[in-house]
């Protein structure tokens, strides 16, 4: 009976309005109260009665229903060069701040295969459409959450932070966009929270690849697996078997590779799993 309950509901916040306690302005709340490039930022917006609108550094903001009001994550610009970022709602809250920290991201030397290091023409190319399916898929992730928990974290030690510099070889150098987790080969690969795998592809660089969609604008991948569990299109649920630790692509050992897209670009997975992310309860129907 939901379209009773709907109803029920509406009349309630009906006899607030009455009563005078929903015509108090929408509140706005950013958390991290400050951050460093390529951190996650997760804004609520409490007592609003409608979907609100709003923006981030100038992008828009995609909300979603919260168990309190209204939420939108955001990725701060890894290449910001704004000592803040200006988060904006409309329809009355006062925009708030965030400082920007900068950060000197650490620089290691790494020894890989050479054609790993410096990839000739035709594994370039290849490289391209991997990079290229990566960046398709996280267009899947728009819409209402598909989780109702919090993301968990994989077991395993950090041994590479998100941001830093690699060179491999002495000569091509990159920066590492997501978290590397110590694992044994083999190792299950668990979903770090519920949602559609949208994509399974053997790439060049990050060996076997899962991506999920969270809906929300969040995206989780999963690099180097020794194989892949899953089908694209399927639903898993938290924790579900996504694949098996490897070292597949260019890596100097076994090891379970984390990245984290959200709305703006690839986050710090440590800033993203520390975001008060609290989605309504039920998602909505037909996802
Ligand atoms: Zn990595």
């Amino acid at each position: 009976m939901p379209r009773f309950t709907s109803r029920v509901a509406v009349g309630v916040l009906g006899v607030l309005a009455a009563a005078g306690v929903a015509g108090a302005e929408p509140k706005l709340a950013v958390s991290p109260a400050a951050v460093h490039p390529g951190d996650a930022v997760v804004v609520s917006v409490l007592g609003a009665t409608s979907m609100p609108e709003g923006k981030a550094g100038g992008q828009p903001l995609h909300f979603f229903p919260a168990k309190a009001g209204y939420q939108a994550v955001f990725a701060t610009a890894l290449d910001i060069n704004e000592d803040h970022v200006l988060v904006e709602v409309t329809g009355g809250p006062k925009p708030v701040s965030v400082p920007v920290t900068p950060v000197t991201f650490p620089e290691t030397k790494l020894v890989v295969e050479d054609e790993m290091a410096n990839p000739p023409k035709a594994d370039r190319e290849r490289i391209d459409a991997d990079n290229h399916a990566i960046e398709q898929s996280y267009a899947k992730a728009a819409g209402a959450p598909l989780f109702t928990r919090g993301f968990r974290r994989p077991a395993g030690a950090a041994t590479s932070k998100f941001g830093e510099w690699r060179t491999f070889n002495d000569g091509h150098r990159s920066q590492h966009l997501g978290l590397d987790l110590g694992e044994s080969e083999n190792t299950k690969v668990a979903a770090i929270n519920a949602g559609t795998v949208v994509l399974v592809r053997d790439t060049f660089l990050a060996g076997n690849v899962v991506v999920v969609a969270h809906g929300a604008g969040i995206s989780s991948l999963y690099f180097h697996l020794s194989k892949a569990s899953v089908a694209e299109g399927d639903t898993v649920a938290q924790g579900a078997e996504l694949g098996r630790v490897g070292h597949t692509g260019r890596t100097t050992g076994p090891h379970l590779h984390l990245s984290i897209h959200v709305s703006g670009g690839l986050v710090d997975p440590t800033s993203f799993l520390a975001l008060p992310l609290a989605p309504a309860a039920t998602p909505p129907a037909g996802t």
